[in-house]
């Protein structure tokens, strides 16, 4: 496993990293979750992300309870706030409250003393990005959060939220967790570029296309148990699959044949690639698959192939 260092900062995380999204608490038992994340950490995975309302906290247990077997030194920590938690008018979003209350009962459901990165989980229009800020700059001075990082805000978001971080408080915005991979190349555009620029990560989720990916949906298979399966008809996989999806999974898939790597390492390693991505989020439902995936920060592909697959995505 080889690790980055995230931003400006001196943390350094593993190019693969591990999730809990969807299936921790939910569709994988605690005991399967427990080998899952035991295997991501025996094959050198440090970075393990949650957020307050994934399964409305049980993934942040299940995750942490896992964890405990490893020194607290050994592995990064994340969560997040920003989605309602309760049906009450400050339950939600960005104010000092809500931050302060969700860190709070995050650090009490995990039984950690500190989060090492906490992500404002959406942008808040509701409120003033001094007071989120602020509020996040106090955790970190009571050392409840170590670093502080956004998920899916804007390139003139995450630029203003950096300068006023810059500017007045300690601490910088060292990490934005935005959706990346083969399919889904928004940030491409403005967010890499400015990121790249003011030294800010990405860590990014769903980079296997929540397993569209690894294709095992082609021609339209869906496999028992897989989350495809488990989401029945509002499944957005089963949307994508077309004849134009088809070809361009055989052909990605003849690109990772020629390197005896899998069409998920190959995502993988592709997403590898931009130096300003710091790691890539998987989720897993297996052990296996964490083996699979985490052998991806091992594959360099050349430029005559990221030219190629270029081509392909080009479809
Ligand atoms: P992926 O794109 O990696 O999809 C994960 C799923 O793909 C697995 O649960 C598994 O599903 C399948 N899979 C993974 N590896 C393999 C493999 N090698 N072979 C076969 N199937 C495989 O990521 P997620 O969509 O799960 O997102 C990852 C993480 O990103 C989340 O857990 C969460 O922490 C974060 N996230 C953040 C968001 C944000 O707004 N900030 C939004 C969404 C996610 P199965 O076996 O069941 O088919």
């Amino acid at each position: 496993m080889n690790y980055r260092r995230l931003g400006r900062s001196g943390l350094k995380v593993s190019e693969i990293s591990l999730g809990s999204w969807l299936t921790f608490g939910k569709s994988v038992c605690e005991q399967k979750a427990t080998d899952i994340i035991h295997q991501a950490y025996e094959v050198g995975i440090n970075f393990f992300d949650s957020a307050n309302v994934y399964e409305r906290g049980q993934a942040e247990i299940v995750m942490s309870r896992a964890l405990k077997t490893f020194p607290r030194e050994s592995y990064v920590m994340t969560t997040k706030a920003f989605w309602p938690m309760g049906d009450g008018p400050n339950d939600r979003g960005l104010s000092r409250k809500h931050i302060m209350d969700q860190v709070h009962s995050s650090l009490k459901r995990m039984e950690l003393d500190y989060v090492d990165i906490f992500y404002c989980h959406r942008y808040d229009v509701e409120t003033p990005l001094e007071e989120t800020l602020r509020a996040i700059d106090d955790l970190i001075r009571q050392g409840k959060i170590l670093y502080v990082g956004v998920s899916e805000w804007t390139a003139a978001q995450i630029q203003e939220a950096f300068t006023i971080a810059d500017r007045y408080l300690l601490d910088r915005i060292i990490v934005n967790q935005p959706q990346y991979n083969l399919f889904h190349r928004d940030i491409e555009e403005e967010i890499l570029p400015m990121c790249e620029r003011i030294g800010v990560s990405q860590v990014v989720w769903s980079p296997l296309a929540q397993g569209v990916l690894t294709g095992k949906y082609r021609r339209g298979e869906i496999p028992k148990g897989s989350r495809a399966y488990q989401s029945g008809e509002s499944s957005w996989m089963k949307k994508v699959i077309n004849d134009i999806f088809n070809r361009k999974i055989d052909l990605l898939d003849d690109i990772a044949k020629e390197y005896d790597i899998t069409l998920a390492q190959l995502a993988l390693a592709w997403i590898l690639r931009q130096p300003n991505v710091a790691s890539t989020l998987v989720g897993a439902s297996e052990p296996s698959q964490i083996i699979e995936n985490a052998q991806a920060s091992n594959v360099v592909l050349n430029f005559e192939t990221l030219q190629k697959i270029e081509e392909i995505t080009a479809i």
